[in-house]
């Protein structure tokens, strides 16, 4: 479905018909020069001013009510008596971006007069707007500067990708082959209150669910699958026809048709396995969750439904940009001092769309998990800015945390190591970055992205109105401490607040 933006200008009919001529007027420039702009990847679509507190609550309960609608971009350009927002703000469900901007960049310093400063006054319109906003606890986006500098529409840009991103989070399937790996704890969470919050459906399957498809795939499908892998990949001699581990490459194709086929037909845009819950299933989906991550579904290992609903989430905001997205897991450290780093990666499911060079598909033995030798896409990751983002519960709340990372190349070949895998410097330092995360609770799965920055998140956070902590080159850990302590106070009393 097509989704848009609408562009609601605030203003109030003391000024007069010719001058509300001129606000809509201008109005509807700023909103073509928005999609005349390369920045912004949404059409905006100009609404009629509004003067009245009826027409406030109308454009609102609309807005509702539009299913391509998935936000609204706000603006004063005259003044316009907050108290006929309240309603609006009330019944509003969408989310909203308060663009304070002012038609003309310079002031006319020689033909400066009353009419004119009657006209242009979003410098206080855009004040008495934020007062009601925040006078109502309301979560917004403020974006201030003139609308057609870059840097001012790439941040409604940004907002205006978090906006689709919430928009696929509300109803997200997530489909969970098998449960939670046994004892675990960061992967559990409340999926009633992940619904409430986020709006994913999280719904839990056996492996027999998973079987009937697979039975279903013919051998046809598989073979023609398989010679999709040749085209795309390098593949290891021993995964050919005639090699030892060809039909485990196989049996992964058969994996891959019927686990899309199940998501298609379930309406499901993410999943997880588990490697404890393999019942009936002779390896674990290894190349298939690989190869369905870069199709752009979300995933999570070992059940964790929050980081799959997030993998989705960040999918879809960053389409059609550079960079890819994956699940991921702190392996390993290199605790050289002269060159600290950390290894990520997991058993086999990292998506090939971070990947620096064509993947190469092996089989090699787990060595855990008891089942056979599952077949994988092995690469190295592209290389540059990268974050990780994690979502935890922590019983009265969930926690978004960001981490920012420098991906650079792995230190020296890994020839024994068969899984793909990205080697990245954490910010502020290994050591900071990572106490800054244990201390937050965050998971060792992520959702790693070299396609975003965290002002998505923070954005994204912000509209499910939850916890959002950033680790970054700023972060110090005495502060980022206290940071935790007081948002844990806050959390307790936000309710009481709105
Ligand atoms: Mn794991």
């Amino acid at each position: 479905m097509k989704s848009v933006v609408w562009f609601a200008t605030g203003s109030q009919h003391l000024y007069g018909a010719v001058t509300l001529k001129k606000v809509a007027e201008n109005s509807a420039a700023i909103v073509k020069g928005f999609n005349e702009s390369e920045k912004i990847s949404v059409e905006i679509v100009f609404k009629p001013v509004v003067t009245t507190p009826d027409s406030i609550l109308e454009v609102c309960k609309a807005a509702n009510n539009d299913d391509t609608c998935i936000g609204l971009i706000t603006w004063m350009h005259t003044f316009s008596p907050a108290k006929m927002w309240i309603a609006g703000l009330k019944a509003l469900q969408k989310p909203y971006l308060h663009l304070d901007t002012q038609f003309n960049r310079d002031i006319p310093w020689a033909e400066i007069d009353m009419d004119f400063m009657n006209l242009n006054q979003s410098a206080h319109g855009d004040r008495e707007f934020g007062f009601i906003n925040s006078r109502m606890r309301k979560n917004r986006k403020v974006v201030v500067g003139h609308w057609k500098e870059a840097g001012v529409q790439e941040q409604i840009d940004v907002w205006c990708r978090t906006a689709i991103g919430w928009k696929e989070s509300q109803g997200l399937k997530v489909a969970r082959f098998g449960d939670n790996m046994r004892e675990v704890a960061v992967t559990e969470g409340d999926k009633v209150e992940a619904q409430m919050v986020f709006g994913w459906q999280i719904s839990a399957f056996g492996t027999h669910d998973l079987i009937k498809y697979i039975d279903q795939v013919t051998d046809a499908e598989v073979e023609q699958l398989y010679a999709e892998y040749e085209q795309t990949y390098e593949v290891a001699a021993d995964c050919r026809k005639g090699g030892k581990y060809h039909q485990n490459v196989l049996i992964q194709a058969r994996y891959e048709i019927a686990m899309k086929r199940f998501m298609i037909n379930g309406n499901f845009k993410a999943f997880t396995t588990n490697f404890e819950n393999l019942a009936g299933l002779d390896q674990l989906p290894g190349l298939a969750s690989q190869r369905l991550m870069a199709a752009g579904y979300g995933f999570g290992a070992e059940g964790d439904w929050k980081q799959a609903a997030m993998l989705r989430i960040l999918k879809v905001m960053s389409e059609g940009k550079n960079g890819g997205n994956s699940f991921m897991e702190d392996y390993t450290y290199h605790f050289d001092p002269a060159n600290p780093g950390v290894l990520g990666s997991h058993m086999l499911e990292i998506c090939p769309s971070i990947a620096a060079r064509k993947p190469r598909l092996e089989v090699h033995p787990l060595g855990i998990g008891g089942k056979d030798a599952p077949a994988r896409l092995v690469f190295d990751s592209a290389t540059g800015d990268a974050m990780n983002v994690t979502v935890i519960d922590m019983g009265n709340r969930f926690r978004i945390i960001v981490n920012t990372l420098d991906v650079i190349e792995p230190l020296a070949a890994l020839p024994k190591l068969p899984v793909a895998c990205a080697f990245w410097k954490a910010h502020p330092s290994l050591a900071d970055g990572a106490a800054a995360w244990i201390y937050a609770g965050g998971t060792h799965h992520s959702v790693f992205t070299m396609a975003l920055t965290p002002d998505y998140i923070e954005n994204f956070a912000e509209l499910a109105d939850v916890e959002f902590v950033i680790i970054d080159k700023n972060t110090e850990l005495t502060a980022f401490k206290k940071e935790l302590k007081w948002n844990d106070l806050y959390y307790l009393l936000n309710k009481s607040l709105k």
